[in-house]
């Protein structure tokens, strides 16, 4: 990434750790942030809900940020189970992914709910980590740029600023199964992103916006996918869930 977005490293545990093995991770994590004397890159971690709040006191004055893996589009009310922005917000919290394909399939999140959950988060001054990506039959019958084009233009609000948003390419058939596109595959379809972010949000904030790759990144391809133009770090499911490992990914982008 030969540029001047700062490196994002992001860690979304899903559903993993009781609260002894987040605080593990959380603790190990924030030992090598804090010995890290300049660090050229931005880290955060994304417990579940249960570990928000513990997770975030053992990073405290790491660097290292805290981000929810959903919310809710309204501030409160009647949503029981449900977690708004605004909570995040203020447990610390400075980010959180929507729109992970994971709660698309699971929940049936459309890129208008998606959209609407990435306002409110923007709304309660949280940067909206929006995922984005193709299943395999779509890129098998070559439809990955109209289905990214597609989920872009409909899950990113108006006015989204570089500061507020982050955008996740994630090929659903890569999470979790140890399979990535071929590098050229990754830069094709970041550098569209950015085509289609300049023409919905203009050129500055498109040419700050980070463009982070998701679907089994680990320490072993990690510094070749982060090393492309338009790629601006990582979402990292798995691999976060070992300190060594989410931290060797880091480390690729020294
Ligand atoms: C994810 O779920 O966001 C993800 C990228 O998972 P994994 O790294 O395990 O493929």
């Amino acid at each position: 990434m030969p540029n001047d977005r700062r490196p994002l490293i992001a860690g979304n545990w899903k559903m993993n750790g009781q609260k002894s093995d987040g605080l593990s991770l959380a603790e190990a994590l924030a030992q090598r942030m804090k010995a890290e004397s300049d660090p050229v890159f931005d880290m955060v971690v994304c417990p579940p809900f249960t570990l928000v709040a513990d997770v975030g006191n053992a990073i405290a004055d790491s660097g290292i940020g805290l981000g929810g893996q959903d919310c809710h589009t309204a501030e409160n009310g009647a949503h029981t189970g449900d977690i708004s922005a605004t909570m995040l917000s203020d447990i610390g919290c400075g980010f959180v992914i929507v729109g992970h394909s994971e709660r698309r399939t699971d929940h049936g999140e459309t890129d208008l709910g998606v959209k609407a959950k990435a306002a409110a988060a923007q709304a309660a001054g949280l940067c909206a980590i929006i995922c984005i990506g193709e299943t395999e039959a779509e890129r098998d019958a070559g439809q990955t740029f109209d289905v990214v084009k597609t989920q872009l233009s409909g899950s990113v609000p108006d006015g989204s600023t570089a500061a507020n948003t982050v955008i996740a390419y994630e090929p659903v058939w890569a999470i979790g199964t140890g399979r990535t596109p071929s590098l050229e595959e990754v830069q094709e379809v970041h550098a569209l992103i950015r085509e289609e972010l300049t023409k919905a949000v203009g050129e500055s904030h498109a040419n700050g916006t980070r463009v982070l790759y998701g679907g089994s990144m680990k320490p072993e391809n990690a510094r070749e996918l982060i090393a492309l133009e338009d790629v601006d770090g990582g979402l990292i499911g798995g691999a976060s869930l070992k300190a060594e490992d989410f931290w060797a990914i880091a480390q690729s982008c020294v």
